[in-house]
């Protein structure tokens, strides 16, 4: 992970004694950066105490900020389809994000996804630096160019290096690939296929060494 530019004030709110209970509840008073002001609540990580692969994406999305749960919207059901189809039970998964606060911006009476900057990404990382030293994943799975570049390096470039495993002190195996939300905004349908197909070879592969 690159290294941290400033110390988060979410730093001081990581209970001493990290269970997921704790950090979830220590996180819902968070208030490290602007983006509690705009999100409805914090969205935390979800999944069991004990799993092989961790999925990291950028920040939850409109249908997550309103619910408080992580992937329940468009991308996550199809995050499911292809973990579905790759063979992986989402019940063996770990998911969360970034940035645990929603980031948008209006457009008419949409709520319209805006992406957290390097200072907010900052701010938010002591909460996955938690998650990923209570969860001790064999996998992280990057969703998308802002997980990525937070987990791997500013140089990473998801349309050249995904499905890839790298080397990382984060956990054994590390891989980035596209996030879901980018197959759901394909152009046409040929195209929402052809990237639905490439997802899920990337999937596979992890599905492969969690085997
Ligand atoms: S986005 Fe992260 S750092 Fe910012 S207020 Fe929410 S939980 Fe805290």
């Amino acid at each position: 992970m690159p290294k941290k530019p400033f110390k988060s004030a979410a730093e001081d709110l990581i209970p001493p004694r990290l269970t997921l209970s704790s950090l979830k509840s220590a996180a819902a008073g968070c208030q490290a950066c602007d983006l509690w002001k705009t999100g409805t609540q914090t969205v935390f990580g979800e999944g069991a105490r004990r799993v092989k692969v961790m999925f990291i994406g950028e920040q939850p999305g409109n249908e997550e900020d309103l619910s408080g749960r992580p992937f329940v919207g468009p991308a996550g059901r199809l995050l499911d389809d292809a973990l579905d189809t790759a063979g992986i039970d989402r019940k063996q998964t770990y998911v969360t994000n970034v940035v645990k606060h929603f980031k948008w911006e209006p457009r008419g009476k949409r709520r319209i996804h805006k992406k957290p900057n390097s200072t907010q990404i900052a701010a938010c990382r002591p909460w996955l630096e938690a998650e990923l030293a209570l969860i001790k994943p064999d996998v992280i799975v990057a969703l998308g160019a802002t997980a990525a570049q937070s987990l791997i390096g500013p140089q990473f470039r998801v349309t050249k290096q995904r499905g890839e495993f790298l080397e990382s002190t984060l956990a054994p195996y590390v891989m980035a690939t596209v996030h879901p939300s980018s197959i759901l905004r394909a152009p046409d349908d040929e195209t929402r296929q052809l990237e639905y197909r490439r997802f899920v070879d990337d999937l596979k592969k992890l599905a492969r060494v969690i085997k």
